[in-house]
């Protein structure tokens, strides 16, 4: 791990899966860790968790679909630890295996609100945070299909790809004040998103996950983490508006 010391880390989508896993390995590398989840049970579970590892977190209910969700959350961040070096902005929701001429214009509003617009919201009020600390990193959760398109996922692949497209114009935009601005790709990776959710919770539906996967098996959120920790460290300081694809092999081909 790297070593986090006295940073202060902002974690969107941190009650469950890839979220809860890498704002638990900022707080065990050193990090004050803002701990941002519309599932307020969620937060209050992975902030008692740091807390009895004796790490550092502040929990924070937010949606990040409204703005002044996302202002708030970004205010108790800086009254709890006094400002913000890293963000990893990854709350999102998935969509159901269906063309696009089915797809009903609410779910492509409402993925577009959360994955798209949540990312805009938080990087418009992080990085003038960051520029006033003379610098930051951070990290925009896509996806693979990010990088590909999906058949079923035409909404989702939309979205994602915006991420990516948005990130490198931030990146562009801000590297000359020190902000980092950098994109993680995550393959199928065990979360409740695909194990509760996307696999439909069966067995088989977990098989037909595994068998898009070229490595035989789903990535681990702390995979995925690692990645994330890697990416905002010094010793990336030389990325930028990089999309980093970790998927077992899966958009390879
Ligand atoms: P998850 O469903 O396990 O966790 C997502 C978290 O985001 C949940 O705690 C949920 O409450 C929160 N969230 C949802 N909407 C929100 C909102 N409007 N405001 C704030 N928080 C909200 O999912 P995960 O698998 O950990 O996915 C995390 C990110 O990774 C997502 O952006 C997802 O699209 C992306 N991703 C996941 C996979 C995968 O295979 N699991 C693959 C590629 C990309």
């Amino acid at each position: 791990n790297q070593n986090y010391a006295g940073k202060i880390a902002f974690v969107t989508g941190a009650a469950n899966g890839i979220g809860r896993t890498t704002a638990i390995a900022f707080a065990e590398a050193g990090a004050h860790v803002a701990v941002v989840d519309l599932n307020g049970d969620g937060v209050a579970e992975v902030v008692a968790a740091i807390e009895a590892a004796g790490g550092s977190a502040v929990g924070i209910t937010c949606d990040v679909s409204k703005s002044e969700d996302v202002r708030t959350a970004l205010d108790k961040t800086v009254e709890a630890f006094g400002g913000i070096d890293i963000a990893f902005n990854n709350a999102g929701i998935e969509q159901q295996q269906i063309p696009l001429a089915d797809l009903s214009e609410e779910d492509f509003d409402r993925m577009t609100a959360i994955d798209l617009r949540g990312v805009f919201l938080c990087m418009k009020y992080q990085i003038p945070l960051m520029q006033k600390r003379g610098g930051g990193a951070i990290v925009n959760t896509s996806s693979g299909a990010g990088v590909v398109g999906i058949a079923g996922q035409a909404g989702y692949v939309a979205v994602k790809h915006g991420v990516i497209g948005m990130s490198k114009s931030a990146a562009l935009e801000y590297i000359g004040d020190n902000v980092r601005v950098n994109v993680i790709c995550p393959g199928i990776i065990e979360t409740p998103m695909i194990t509760d959710r996307v696999s439909g919770g069966t067995e088989e539906g977990q098989k037909k996950m595994i068998a898009q996967e070229p490595i035989g098996r789903m990535g681990k959120p702390e995979e995925i983490a690692a990645a994330v920790l890697y990416i905002c460290s010094d010793s990336a300081a030389f990325m930028v508006g990089h999309a980093m694809v970790v998927d077992g092999g899966q958009t390879v081909g």
